[in-house]
């Protein structure tokens, strides 16, 4: 019951063994740490957090968190206090953890237990963080995140002129950073890039002195202005591309295999998969692999998997726990059980797959499952 010993996350692998797993999810964690590197060497001498939220996009918080800690980063966000929790007890103390969506209310204690700091996005939140501090007895660090036109999060500019005028808007409150998200960073012609700059410019102004930030990944490749004390990409540090017009700066980090769970071959009229959207006009090499919907690839997305090289179409449905893929391109008896497919890889990017889906990378890493074998390159 309670007696069961304490276990550890095994550090190359989840549980999932490779010879159990229909899926196998290889993480270059060198990568990340070159990506890092490129963004910093972007960046000049301006530092440079890590995005983890969302269990590090997919990919794993902890390893990833602590493969950037090794390039020097000690500063992270996560977007929920339940994210900041597990993260300080997976990489321990010492980072600063950002908890981007703010504290819920009454969620300040195990917040302040944790040693996170908390991105005070209201009046409110900031009476509470205040509260907090005058409880403990001691000052606590926030971010004071203001809406420089996103719309989403943070104090809406009445709001800053309101907290501007109280003179003990902040006791109790270390101010670390000042911050602002930017909506359209990855359109760099757009408008509202520097019309949010100089939001967040007035913005600051009316606040106490104290480091900006504002670049995600994409912001950073919109210029020194945009950099200001500290800049907060997510995305680019897991290889999506940040400037979405232009080649890709980043190194890809993901991999993701699916295993050939059966072969077959059908005539002219078959029907393939649920609803038999799809009709074999003629004879064709099937290949069903163990991936499906339940795994995050979204079930809408048409899309295809490669073999050496060799692209291979879906056929009909994505059902739950597998996908039925045209081979008829490979020569017969080429493709056996158990080979591995790709999916994301050297012949299908992770920007490649979304397009293909109609979505972002993003969307497709933070959908990954649960239950592919993970395999961690360390670099
Ligand atoms: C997610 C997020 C980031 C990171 O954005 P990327 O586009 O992934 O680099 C930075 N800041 C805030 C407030 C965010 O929500």
């Amino acid at each position: 019951m309670n007696d069961a010993p304490t276990r550890s996350l095994p550090d190359d692998a989840a549980a999932v063994s490779e010879a159990a797993a229909g899926a196998v999810l290889t993480i270059d964690l060198g990568a990340i740490r070159e990506n890092y590197r490129r963004l910093k060497a972007s960046l000049g001498g301006v530092r440079c957090a890590g995005v983890v939220k969302a269990d590090g996009y997919g990919l794993g918080a902890r390893q990833v968190a602590l493969a950037l800690a090794r390039e020097g980063c000690d500063i992270f966000f996560v977007a929920l206090l339940a994210e900041g929790i597990a993260l300080r007890k997976a990489i321990g103390d010492g980072p600063e953890i950002y908890v981007l969506n703010g504290l819920p209310p009454g969620s300040e204690p195990e917040a302040v237990s944790s040693g996170l700091c908390a991105v005070v996005n209201s009046g409110t939140q900031l009476k509470a963080w205040r509260a907090a501090a005058h409880s403990v007895g001691r000052r606590l660090p926030a971010a004071i995140q203001v809406d420089s036109g996103m719309s989403r999060l943070g104090m809406a500019p009445a709001e800053v002129e309101a907290i501007a005028a109280d003179a003990a808007a902040f006791d109790g409150i270390g101010i670390r950073y000042v911050m602002s998200h930017l909506a359209c960073a990855d359109e760099p012609r757009h408008p509202a890039n520097e019309q949010q700059r100089l939001a967040f410019e007035r913005l600051r102004a009316m606040l106490p002195e104290a480091p900006a930030s504002l670049a995600n990944s994409s912001g950073i490749f919109l210029g020194p202005s945009y950099h200001y004390d500290l800049a907060r990409p997510g995305a680019a540090l897991y290889g999506i591309n940040p400037t979405p017009d232009k080649p890709n700066p980043m190194l890809p980090v993901v991999r993701l295999q699916a295993k050939v769970a059966q072969t077959r071959s059908v005539g002219k009229g078959a029907g393939i998969g649920y609803g038999h959207t799809y009709r074999a006009d003629g004879p064709l090499g099937l290949a069903t692999i163990s991936f499906g919907y339940a795994d995050g690839w979204l079930r809408r997305s048409a899309s295809a998997a490669w073999f050496e090289g060799t692209r291979l179409p879906f056929l009909g449905r994505v059902s739950m726990d597998s996908i039925i893929l045209d081979i008829s391109a490979l020569p017969p008896g080429r493709l056996r059980e158990g080979d591995l497919v790709e999916l994301l890889g050297p012949s299908q990017s992770v920007d490649d797959a979304a397009g293909h889906a109609g979505t972002i990378g993003y969307e497709i890493l933070a959908s990954l499952g649960s239950r592919f074998h993970r395999h961690y390159l360390r670099g």
